[in-house]
């Protein structure tokens, strides 16, 4: 989705969400890999970053020669990023990092990392500032990596700064901005079930309707109710209730800066649906449901992060409640 300039493929955001749709509808665990890499890393760099960041970073990205990945999330900081504690100290010309960061996808095959530190704590939120990093200098560390309930494909882990030295340079975006662009990228995150809900598609729908066409399993619910028309309306009302028809309008996703109202509440919907849609896709399949060989269990691990990735459900709902509020 970034121009041609800095080796993207100059595609706008909608065909970006498109090309995760169709990612995630084989597998959820794709979709988050290459969504972590584009519009979690790769997009800050292209919002927050220098001329010369951009030309440096974004081409190699493009091609996926470097992977990258973004860490915001501590042991201690996740829904309340604000509490960020890694802290970035000023030597010289440079920054000495120390810290370490938690759940942060691609981070175990990343070439690049986008990380948030304190560089001013007296200034709490606004006192966080983005570092673009190379993993692979000293004090870059790799701790665990995750054993996950879905999205297995996918890798989740730590990240560890100790005395990790790196010029003045390797800042990305103002000083103290990197909480607030933070936000802003992560509404892009968010935009991917936005924009896509407007086309009665999304990232997080794709695995909920994509369970409903794991074709062996559905064929064989044919079969085995083919006289029932009791039964079988009951399965079609639950897949009708699930894809619900009226959808979240308000307000319009931007992806490239402005915050916007709307992208809370289709992250909500899209997200809770499709956990939705995925577990009635495992009783509509019975026991076969519960079974590996038939792919819908897959769906419902894997969809479960919906809810609690790039915000969870409760603080969409209070973002939405303050945007009520103040409305
Ligand atoms: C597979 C996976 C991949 C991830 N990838 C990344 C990544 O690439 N980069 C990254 O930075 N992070 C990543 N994360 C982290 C993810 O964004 C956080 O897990 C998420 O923001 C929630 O934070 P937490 O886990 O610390 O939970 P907590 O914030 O501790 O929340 C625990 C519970 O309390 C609720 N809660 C918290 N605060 C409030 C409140 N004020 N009001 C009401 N309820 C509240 C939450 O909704 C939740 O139910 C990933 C997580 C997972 C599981």
């Amino acid at each position: 989705m970034f121009p041609e300039e800095y080796g993207g493929a100059g595609l706008d955001y909608i065909s970006y969400c498109i090309i995760i749709e169709e990612l995630a509808r084989i597998d959820p665990s794709i979709g988050l890999i290459v969504a972590a890499h584009t519009s979690l890393c790769s997009n800050h760099i292209y919002l927050a970053g220098t001329e010369e960041q951009k030309r440096h970073y974004l081409p190699k990205l493009g091609t996926a020669e470097w992977i990258g990945c973004w860490s915001l999330t501590e042991p201690e900081a996740g829904s309340d990023a604000g509490g960020t504690r890694s802290q970035a100290v000023r030597d010289g010309d440079g920054w000495v990092l120390n810290g370490s960061k938690t759940f942060c996808t691609n981070a175990h095959y990343a070439q690049v990392c986008v990380a948030m530190l304190v560089t001013d704590r007296a200034a709490s939120q606004h006192g966080i500032s983005a570092f673009v990093l190379d993993t692979g200098v000293a004090g870059f560390r790799l701790g665990r990596k995750e054993d996950k309930l879905g999205m297995r494909a996918s890798a989740t882990g730590e990240v560890i700064f100790g005395d990790l030295r790196v010029p003045a340079s390797q800042m990305l975006g103002k000083p103290g901005e990197g909480f607030v662009d933070s936000l802003r990228i992560l509404d892009g995150g968010r935009i991917l079930d936005r924009r896509a809900l407007g086309r009665n598609r999304a990232r997080c729908l794709r695995p909920g309707t994509q369970v409903f066409q794991a074709a062996p399993a559905v064929r064989t619910i044919h079969l085995r109710v083919p006289g029932d028309s009791t039964q079988a309306r009951q399965h079609g009302d639950r897949y009708r209730g699930c894809p619900a028809p009226h959808l979240p309008r308000r307000g319009h996703a931007h992806p490239q800066g402005r915050r916007e109202q709307g992208i809370g509440d289709a992250k909500l919907f899209a997200s809770e649906m499709a956990v939705r849609a995925c577990d009635e896709a495992v009783q509509i399949h019975g026991g076969y449901g519960f079974i590996k060989d038939y792919g819908v269990e897959k769906f419902y691990r894997d969809v479960k992060l919906c809810t609690i990735g790039e915000g969870t459900s409760e603080i969409q709902r209070l973002v939405i409640a303050r945007q009520l509020l103040k409305a």
